[in-house]
């Protein structure tokens, strides 16, 4: 099926614009869903690979909810939504490795060469990035949508690009950020106060979390008996 948003390349195939959602998602929680839905709709977003890692850089291991759980309740938060799709990408490899957003991205280009792809991040992610592998070339390897996130400010993400990265941009946009080989594009439409943290916290606590996760994953939760 294609949506308005594909169209034809040079070698006539259909192109397709797809993102690549990444995270612990450890649950993936309300807010991961209001980001994909505002960037789906702004975008026109045939389809959102939500990706959970098996093995993210910066947490630990003995920190981290079982990858099929993490697994499971991405897929059963995706199946409320047409084109959101649940991905294995970052599943655990016979011989662990921690996974990096550049080789993710680097294999999806590999499979999908003539579509449009995308990277959808947090704007506190984006503010690390920095320290992530390999992220000047990252940033020539597609297009990003950077959502705000209550209490990071989204001026100070031109910041964390290298000067020598930055492409020409006729007039000044307030809403993207025009690389010499990509965009970064600042979806300000979403400002969801959920986390993980806190979902993870509030049922520690022995306190509901209705509202602040998709319902069946609250059910999964609930009835795996998870984060007590
Ligand atoms: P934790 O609280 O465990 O650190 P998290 O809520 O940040 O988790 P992740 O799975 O680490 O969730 O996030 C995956 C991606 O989604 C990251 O890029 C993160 O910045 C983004 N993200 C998570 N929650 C929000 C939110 N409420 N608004 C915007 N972006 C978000």
């Amino acid at each position: 099926m294609t949506t308005p948003a594909a169209h034809k390349s040079a070698g006539g195939a259909q192109r397709r614009s797809i993102a690549l959602f990444g995270g612990t998602f450890d649950p993936i929680h309300a807010g991961h869903i209001a980001v994909a839905q505002a960037a789906q709709r702004r975008f026109h977003l045939d389809a959102i690979h939500f990706i959970p890692s098996s093995r993210p850089p910066h947490k630990s291991q003995q920190e981290l909810t079982l990858f099929i759980h993490r697994y499971t309740m991405t897929a059963l938060a995706c199946a409320e939504h047409p084109g959101f799709l649940p991905s294995l990408a970052e599943a655990p490899a016979p011989h662990p490795h921690v996974f990096y957003s550049i080789d993710t991205v680097r294999k999806f280009r590999r499979e999908h060469p003539e579509d449009h792809l995308y990277l959808i991040i947090g704007a506190d992610q984006f503010l690390e990035f920095p320290t992530w592998k390999s992220y000047e070339q990252l940033l020539d390897s597609c297009d990003f949508i950077v959502a705000s996130r209550p209490g990071f400010r989204l001026d100070v993400l031109r910041l964390i690009v290298p000067p020598e990265k930055l492409g020409r941009s006729p007039g000044h946009d307030p809403h993207k950020i025009v690389l010499r080989r990509s965009v970064v594009h600042l979806l300000t439409t979403v400002a969801s106060h959920v986390s993980s943290t806190e979902v993870r916290d509030r049922l520690q606590r022995h306190q509901g979390i209705h509202g602040l996760v998709p319902s069946r994953v609250e059910e999964y939760i609930l009835g795996q008996a998870l984060y007590r």
